[in-house]
């Protein structure tokens, strides 16, 4: 890749803090005058983002595998697309999930399987956040704020996703930070930047 710019993903369970923490790295670049972009997975705009956004907001049922088949396809759209010409041009991207999602959102013996995929159709971040959280305490957030859920959003799933989010980091090494998202918003967004230091992206 040649790219000028730097592609930063973070993943995590719902109301793991992903949002909160992508919109304050953002105003911190943009102060420093790098011109940054957010993007979030699945996309809105895209053909196949939309009948994501149907899917999993009980419309008609889709196999599961299919399901993250559509993620993949979509999130290869969404580089070609949008990410891609924004790194060349010189810019920072942050994506709010990317393949560590899909990987975590797949069953066990299919896992393996869709992180090769994933990793033959679009290109490796440059850095990734997985912002570990307890499950209760991501319920608890997800409660105070949404009024309904997605289908991605029961305990049970939840628990199932961050074992796969840890298998995960796991199997990409280095290029991923398990980062403790229990803490306060202050001390993770402190945190975040000292890796972003330490890995030599800012
Ligand atoms: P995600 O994007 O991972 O689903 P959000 O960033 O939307 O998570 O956070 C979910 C809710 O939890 C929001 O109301 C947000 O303000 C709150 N929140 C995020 N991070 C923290 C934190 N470190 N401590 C307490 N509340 C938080």
């Amino acid at each position: 890749m040649n790219n000028k710019g730097k592609f930063i993903v973070f993943e995590g369970i719902d109301g793991s803090g992903k949002g909160t923490q992508i919109k304050k790295l953002q105003k911190y670049f943009e102060q420093r005058g790098i011109k940054t972009i957010t993007t979030c997975e699945h996309t809105r705009d895209l053909p196949v983002g939309k009948l994501i956004e149907t899917t999993v907001n009980g419309g008609e049922k889709m196999d599961p595998l299919a399901l993250q088949l559509c993620f993949t396809a979509d999130r290869r759209d969404h580089y070609e697309k949008v990410i891609r010409p924004a790194l060349e041009n010189g810019e920072f991207v942050i994506s709010d999930r990317y393949y560590g999602s899909t990987v975590a959102y797949t069953e066990e013996d299919k896992r393996q399987m869709m992180l090769e995929l994933n990793e033959n159709v679009v290109p490796k971040a440059d850095l990734t956040f997985f912002l570990d959280i307890e499950i209760d305490m991501a319920i608890k957030r997800i409660d105070d704020v949404r009024l309904s859920k997605t289908i991605f959003e029961r305990k049970e799933k939840l628990e199932q996703c961050r074992n796969s989010y840890l298998w995960f980091c796991e199997k990409v090494g280095e290029s991923v930070i398990i980062i403790d998202g229990n803490r306060d918003i202050e001390t993770i967004h402190k945190d975040i930047l000292e890796k972003l230091k330490s890995k030599k992206i800012i």
